[in-house]
């Protein structure tokens, strides 16, 4: 499943071919994916402008002119492949990996340059989704927020507004450990098991923790809070800056493999030395509510 930070590194590598771009045809080349396409999806899309590409936790909205949000989510194995005449030069990674998954090819926008009034298509952005997780739909602007997929959605964890104090309020009187209440979508929305283990064992605190812990006017306690939510920002930003993360099946938009995951420092670490200077202690892995969690029980606490 990809994270946060490589959906927004997906929405970084597509935005210079989509936005401003028309759609001038769309592709679907099946009735499907996770769920059936839209009513006449192609119909709505084609022809239209997108006016801009935004992420909300790991959706992916493409904003068309017509006042319609094109909602994308990748699902456990989706990806986008961008093709045009200058991409068609990239080497390694890139032509192995379309050539191999060339019948998982299931949706081809082919769009006009940017800006550009031609109507000529100059590049194509194809989603490939092996295991068909992935869904499109079709959402009116006005009505996103209270889209049932986004109207429960917690804050977004990257930018300014996931601070010590917003924590506070999320957190006051939970029991629920602080690794429940972190991957909870309605408190906080897009945070996946990856970086919950990294933002915690950077922030020194335990998984098991009551996340109630943490609240409260103590000067430790608010430390603690500002600790966290800084730790949380900081590996999303570097797991973006390092070109998304992780996993088997996802390729960058480029079709290059995200490299975050070799600076992971507890995620998948298990019985290794723990990376906090002068801890000694080994990471361990332990199984809370169905995900494995990876934290250092010498120096978390
Ligand atoms: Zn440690």
């Amino acid at each position: 499943m990809p994270e946060l930070p490589e959906v927004e590194t997906v929405r970084r590598g597509l935005a210079p071919s989509l936005e401003g771009a028309r759609v001038v045809k769309l592709e679907c080349r099946r009735p499907d994916l996770r769920f059936p396409f839209p009513d006449r999806f192609c119909e709505r899309v084609e022809g239209r402008r997108v006016a801009a590409l935004s992420r909300r936790a790991k959706y992916l909205l493409a904003d068309l002119d017509d006042g319609e949000v094109l909602v994308m989510h990748l699902g456990m194995s989706g990806s986008f492949r961008v093709e045009d005449a200058e991409d068609s030069h990239l080497p390694g990674d890139f032509a192995h990996a379309r050539s191999k998954d060339e019948k998982h090819d299931h949706v081809v926008f082919h769009l006009s340059a940017p800006g550009s009034d031609s109507d000529a298509a100059v590049a194509r952005i194809v989603y490939n989704d092996p295991r068909r997780f992935g869904f499109m739909q079709m959402v009116p602007r006005a009505g996103l927020t209270s889209h049932p997929l986004f109207a429960a959605m917690g804050l977004e964890p990257l930018g300014n507004r996931l601070d010590g104090d917003v924590l506070d309020g999320l957190f006051r009187d939970k029991r629920t450990p602080l690794k429940a209440a972190l991957l909870d979508q309605r408190l906080i929305a897009g945070l996946g098991n990856i970086y919950v283990c990294e933002a915690l064992w950077r922030s020194g605190l335990s998984p098991q923790r009551a996340a109630g812990d943490i609240c409260g006017p103590q000067r430790g306690r608010r430390a603690l809070r500002e600790k966290l939510a800084l730790s949380i920002r900081e590996v999303l930003e570097e797991a973006i800056l390092a070109g998304g993360s992780t996993l088997r099946d996802h390729t960058q938009t480029d079709g290059t493999l995200g490299y975050f995951q070799h600076s992971f420092a507890a995620y998948g670490r298990e019985g290794e030395p723990c990376r906090t200077p002068g801890c000694g202690g080994t990471i361990e892995r332990m199984v809370q509510s169905g995900r494995s969690t990876f934290h250092c029980p010498t120096c978390q606490r």
